[in-house]
Formats: C-alpha cells, structure tokens, sequence
C-alpha cells in the first residue's frame, strides 16, 4: 500500500467538529500513515492529539495554519514539525488570537445591526471556549435558520461586502515564518490555488515566501481540484520548492473530503516527507 500523509486537518481546538483524540483515531481507522494536525493559530489540540497517536503506528506530526494577511488579503501558512512548546511561536500566536476575540465580537454587532442578534454569544458557544472563527457564526447562521447550509452561508454573510463581514488582521508573512522557523518547522504555503491571486501575483508570494525561508507549496490539497495540483506542482518545481499533501478535514459531514482520501502528488513532485523517514516510529521488539 502506499503512504499515505496528510498533513492538514482540523479539531475542536480551532474549527473542526472532531475533538483531537477523535481525528486521530479516524485517521489510524483510515491507515494513514503520518498526521498533521494544523489547527487555525491554536496549539491548543497537540498535546491530546500527540498522546493518542504515540499509541498507534502513527507517524504524529505537530503543526499549526496561521493566519496571514499579505497584500490586504488573508492567506494560509502550515508549520510541520514545529516545536509546540516555543515561546516565540505562542506568543505571536495569542498576539493572534486577541485580534480574532475582537473581530468575532464586531462580527457579532454586524450581523446584529442586520437583524440577526445573539450570533456571538451563539458562535462562542460553538466552540466551547476555544478559538472562535467564521466557521462558528456560520454553523450558527445554518442552526439558527438564516441560511440552508454553510456554503451558502460563506456567499450571503462573513465575506466582504456582505453582514457580518469584518477584516482580520492577521500576521505578517515574516512574522509567521519566523515563528514557524523559530520553532524548528517547515512552513508549507497552504492550498495556493484557493486565494484567487492574479498569475504574478501568487509568483510575487511564492518568491517572498521561499525568500523567507518556506519550504513548500501545498500541492495537494481537499480545496484543490485535480487542474489546480497540477498548476501548483509547476510551480513547486519552478521554484525548487518541495510538495505537501493534506485534506483540510474539518467535518466528516462535509461531502467529499475525508482524512487521508488525498490523489497522488502529481509526478516530478518532491514530498515534504522525503526526509522525516528517520522520525517514524520504531516499532519495539518482543
Ligand atoms: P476565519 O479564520 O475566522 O476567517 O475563518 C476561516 C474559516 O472559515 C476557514 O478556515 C474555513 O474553515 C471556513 N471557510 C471560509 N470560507 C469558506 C467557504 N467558502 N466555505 C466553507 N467554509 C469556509
Ligand atoms: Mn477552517
Ligand atoms: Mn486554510
Ligand atoms: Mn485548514
């Protein structure tokens, strides 16, 4: 069989719905390999992932997706293998996090001003104290009635233009670089096809990033289709970047994406994890 990685997904500790210990029994029910969990700017799921996995023959891999806003607009950057116990990466990560408290109060008094109330106290709620994100105010928006479901809910509401929309201000991309650096990580440029960049545009970021010392585009991705891998694969061997795989799980109702079901990298890609074959797990002897 082959390898399966997947090094991007989700718990309740940012905005997934399965807790950490959850994700990664599903993901050793689903033979994956190796695991990443990347929680949205929340080290908060490691600790309780990593022991669950250290249980299984697992390959565990600690990792964050920190928000960043570059060119006025919000991208993604993975960290694998980072060290979750690094001060400077904690403390630009509650630096982080302060600013999404805020944002989630004025998303709250925006929606309010469009007749909808309560919606803060209703996404805090859903996500029972830990990190609170869009995706809290749109399963609100979808329990509560206002909209069929939640992709509908990312045309009507939370996206600019639109109630309940308000900018994060996130980090700077040589900010979470560094911070991933300084943790001893791998920073992956998460699902670049996702942000809609103009052709030079996303060859500006992908240089800035590799200047800054990233390692990896996120070719495969479970926002990716099959002609999205391929135009980033191009682009990962341009650049001389290596390529990372992940599902970007956050809900097994969500249709079609499921841990660890990932396409192969395309070929001429070179894997993150070409190199962490000394990390896996030794299995002892009887
Ligand atoms: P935030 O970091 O609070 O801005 O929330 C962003 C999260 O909202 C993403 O990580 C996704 O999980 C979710 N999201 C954003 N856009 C969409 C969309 N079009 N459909 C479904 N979920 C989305
Ligand atoms: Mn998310
Ligand atoms: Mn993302
Ligand atoms: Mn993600």
């Amino acid at each position: 069989m082959s390898t399966i990685y997947d090094l991007h997904t989700h718990s309740t500790a940012s905005d997934g719905t399965l807790s950490p210990t959850q994700l990664v029994l599903r993901a050793v029910a689903a033979q994956v390999q190796g695991l990443a969990l990347t929680d949205h700017d929340t080290l908060g799921g490691l600790e309780e992932a990593a022991a669950v996995a250290h249980l299984h023959s697992i390959h565990w891999i600690p990792g964050i997706e920190i928000s960043v806003t570059w060119n006025s607009k919000t991208i993604h950057i993975v960290g694998l293998n980072i060290d979750p116990s690094s001060s400077e990466l904690q403390a630009g990560l509650s630096a982080l996090n302060n600013r999404r408290a805020n944002r989630a109060v004025e998303m709250g008094l925006s929606l309010a001003k469009h007749g909808i109330p309560d919606a803060f106290e209703g996404a805090s709620k859903l996500s029972n104290g830990d990190l609170i994100s869009r995706t809290h105010f749109a399963r609100f928006l979808v329990q509560y009635g206002y909209v069929p479901d939640e992709r509908q809910v990312f045309k009507r509401f939370l996206v600019a233009g639109k109630p309940g929309y308000v900018p994060g201000q996130w980090a700077s991309i040589e900010d979470a670089l560094s911070w991933i650096i300084q943790a001893g990580g791998q920073a992956v440029l998460a699902h670049p096809a996702r942000y809609k960049l103009t052709a030079n545009d996303l060859r500006r970021l992908i240089e800035i990033f590799r200047t800054l010392g990233g390692c990896a585009l996120e070719v495969v991705s479970g926002s990716h289709s099959r002609d999205d891998s391929l135009s980033v694969a191009k682009l990962a061997r341009e650049f001389g970047l290596l390529s990372s795989a992940g599902s970007d799980f956050h809900d097994p109702k969500t249709a079609n994406i499921e841990v660890g079901r990932l396409p192969a990298l395309p070929d001429g890609c070179v894997p993150i994890w070409q190199n962490w074959g000394k990390q896996l797990p030794t299995i002892p002897q009887i």
